[in-house]
């Protein structure tokens, strides 16, 4: 194995097109296990099975498992290095109240009865809308289920999201516009069998590190796939591709639209198909008429001649596989883009068959499960908040009034929660596995709202997070590893993780903090009964189970032994759609869809009227520009984003040794034409300042787009007590996408000087 700091994808073992992917087991083991117990990878959403070496009490070590059809042995540097977090001197091992301005120790009974009983207070007093909950993608459905019952069934309030909406809000609102519903239509595996594959706004090297291995083993075999990459920046992906549109930032709907224009236009459309399958083709072409290959350059500032090429690829490929991520989420327009690479995939009629597929990929490793099971803007199950039958099955299925459920309006997205709490109407948030002092948007504003005297804030984590800081209850949270569940990629593979060790100190599961919750405040269903009726995985798993019967997301073939018999395994089989049939009836879809331009939802009568009906949704866009701009004060876009060897805030990936040493501190990227016309040296200390803050760090000249400047977002304060100067989140703005309430880091003015 080569050296996977200094080499991430490590060795190719090319493959041809339809072949299987080579194995290669990779691991990293630091003392001998005394037993390996199967997981998975919970470090992005590729999911990559894993087993966990014990020693001693003591993770020792990981290998790749070979049998999974996720990473078939192979982990990059996080998933190699990220399992050293569990071991840290720093994990948090007893819960935390604040008493006179600091957290100090205490028991579980003293801070879960100050918890209780401040939610219970605020209950009585203001009602369940003073309640809100921000969660995360990083938990298991067994956490995640209970957490959504609590909220929705117990609590009954309508605050409650989690930093999914960060990071795949867009995915799941996209999927849901066109298909009707949640859920990834194509499978990983789709790499081995495309013959032409489509990259918008996603770093995969970077970011899915073992999906890109395994694509690149196809760029080096022998029937080398075409590559298209949209991307600003310089990636990876962008050094292997056929064609690369480096487009201006936030213009994604005018280049995609673009393309449609290209394939309607030389006909390289499956008619016969889209006219049997789809709806909406002629307001899709009347949409995109204007937007000549000409029109869009002027726009995206490429040539016009690279969109006639990359339009030629996508038109006369036989298999297109589409990846979209953060580019297109994170961005101006984020729904609208995301549908248009959708579309593009109907267009050629190239859905639900090996190498044809659309892959909106998600961000963090679990956060499907959080739109499955209910605890961002949907209700469990992909059920839909307009249909009162989906909300009547849910509530006959927790045995409580359908009135408990909030169901009068779409669920609060994150970022009106944090709006609520700033103008005090929420009054106790309860933070779950993330860290909004770093990974929200304009941070300074962020801390303001964490530290207001009148809202209770409660985190549960393993570390002592920036956000924890500021909490008035910190609970310490079991981790992956420390107890058993499952979770699911971007792909729908289901993985079972077992428990390998035990928590450190006090730390519990954060199922079992929720039904210990969830006792203490009282919550109880019509008969009187407990409403959280388990307490252990399995119970927990197995109501999970019964609420998804049925549903798209069905889990109830999905046994805990079936999942530990090997390889992971995709809930809806290998591909969604091969028979051409879409979630789109108005009595079993998951949402009724959204005006791509304002946001405004449509009822069920202007649903029912587009006559879907099991047909995939052909939604256009037109092209609006972003909300900031760069100008002469501020001349450059600002863009943020991931690198190989960390994970979000580095809570984990920073205490990881070589991980940290690989990436210790932010650093700035600016092309070779900026820093010439600034006068900047690669390595030269700069400041890169928005109307909301100041970030520095050292400059790396890169090839990226002129006019772009790039700060990975993971670098906070709980290892640098040096100010706020380097956390990329303070200079982004509070904006977000109309459909998909996605806040946008793509596209903030900005203007780099040397201090
Ligand atoms: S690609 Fe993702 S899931 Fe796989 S090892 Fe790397 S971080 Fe873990």
């Amino acid at each position: 194995m080569t050296d996977p700091i200094a080499d991430p994808w490590g060795e190719r073992t090319p493959y041809a097109e339809g072949a299987k992917w080579p194995d290669r087991v990779d691991s990293n083991v630091v003392i001998q296990p005394e037993r390996w117990v199967q997981s998975a990878c919970v470090l992005c959403s590729n999911g990559c099975g894993v087993d966990i070496g014990v020693a001693d009490g003591r993770i020792v070590g990981v290998r790749g498992r070979q049998v999974d059809r996720v990473n078939q042995g192979r982990l990059g540097p996080k998933g190699l290095y990220g399992w050293q977090a569990n071991n840290a001197d720093d994990r948090l091992r007893r819960p935390l109240v604040r008493r006179n301005g600091e957290l100090v120790e205490t028991d579980w009974d003293t801070a879960m009865n100050a918890v209780a009983g401040r939610a219970r207070r605020l209950l009585g007093k203001r009602g369940p809308g003073s309640i809100g909950f921000y969660t995360t993608g990083q938990l298991f459905v067994e956490d995640y289920y209970t957490l959504a019952v609590l909220t929705r069934a117990g609590i009954g309030t309508p605050h409650v999201d989690g930093n999914t909406r960060l990071c795949t809000a867009t995915a799941a609102a996209a999927l849901k516009e066109t298909f009707g519903c949640d859920g990834q239509p194509g499978t990983l595996a789709d790499v081995d069998h495309a013959d032409t594959i489509f990259h918008v706004g996603v770093n995969l090297a970077e970011t899915q590190t073992v999906t890109w291995m395994r694509t690149l083993d196809r760029l080096h075999g022998p029937d080398r796939p075409r590559l298209i990459v949209v991307d600003p920046r310089e990636t990876p992906a962008a050094r292997e591709a056929d064609v690369h549109l480096p487009i201006r930032s936030g213009t994604n709907v005018a280049l995609l639209n673009a393309i449609i224009r290209e394939l309607l236009q030389r006909d390289w459309v499956d008619g016969g198909w889209v006219d049997e399958h789809t709806v909406g083709l002629e307001g899709l072409e009347e949409t995109v008429a204007p937007y000549t290959p000409e029109h869009a350059a002027e726009i995206c500032a490429v040539p016009a001649d690279d969109i006639r090429r990359a339009a030629e690829l996508i038109g006369t490929a036989e298999r297109l596989l589409s990846v979209v991520l953060q580019g297109v989420y994170q961005s101006n327009q984020a729904t609208a883009a995301a549908c248009q690479v959708n579309n593009i995939n109907l267009l050629r009629g190239m859905i639900g068959r090996p190498g044809c597929g659309v892959l909106q990929m998600n961000g963090q490793p679990t956060s499907q499960n959080t739109r499955e099971t209910g605890c961002d803007g949907d209700l469990s199950g992909f059920r839909n908040w307009q249909n009162p039958k989906h909300v009547e099955e849910l509530a006959e299925l927790w045995n409580v009034d359908p009135l408990t459920i909030p169901h009068w309006g779409p669920p609060t997205h994150a970022m009106q929660i944090f709006r609520y709490a700033e103008k005090g109407s929420i009054g106790f948030l309860w933070i779950v596995g993330t860290n909004p002092a770093v990974s929200l948007p304009d941070l300074g504003r962020i801390r303001s709202i964490l530290a207001k005297e009148e809202l209770f804030v409660v985190v549960s984590d393993a570390f002592m997070t920036e956000t924890a800081e500021l909490a008035d209850v910190v609970f310490p949270s079991a981790i992956w590893g420390e107890k058993a569940g499952t979770f699911t990629n971007a792909d729908r593979t289901v993985h079972f993780s077992e428990q390998a060790i035990e928590p450190p100190g006090e730390a519990r599961a954060d199922r079992e903090i929720f039904v210990d919750f969830a006792k203490r405040l009282g919550l109880r269903d019509k008969d009187g009964d407990p409403l959280l009726k388990w307490r252990t995985p399995e119970e927990a798993y197995a109501a999970w189970q019964e609420c998804s019967k049925g549903r798209p997301c069905n889990y109830s073939e999905l046994s805990y032994d079936a999942l530990r018999a090997g390889s992971g395994l995709p809930w809806g089989g290998e591909r969604l759609y091969a028979d051409g049939r879409f979630p789109t009836d108005a009595d079993f879809a998951q949402d009724y869809g959204h005006d791509l331009m304002t946001g405004a939802a449509m009822s069920r009568m202007e649903f029912e009227a587009l006559g879907a009906n099991g047909r995939a949704i052909l939604k256009p866009a037109d092209y609006r520009p972003p909300l900031e701009e760069p100008d002469g004060d501020y001349p450059f876009f600002l863009t943020t984003g991931r690198v190989v060897y960390h994970f979000h805030t580095r809570t984990k990936t920073g205490r990881a040794p070589e991980l940290e040493e690989a990436a210790p501190d932010v650093w700035v990227e600016l092309s070779e034409a900026d820093a010439s016309r600034l006068g900047i040296e690669d390595g030269q200390l700069v400041r890169v300042e928005s109307p909301r803050g100041a970030v520095e760090g050292p400059a790396r000249v890169t090839g990226n787009r002129e006019g772009v400047v790039f700060i990975p977002f993971h670098y906070g304060y709980w290892d640098d007590r040096d100010g706020h100067r380097r956390a990329a989140n303070e200079l982004t703005i509070t904006a977000w996408d109309p459909v998909s309430k996605q806040p946008v880091f793509k596209t903030a003015a900005a203007r780099v000087v040397v201090p």
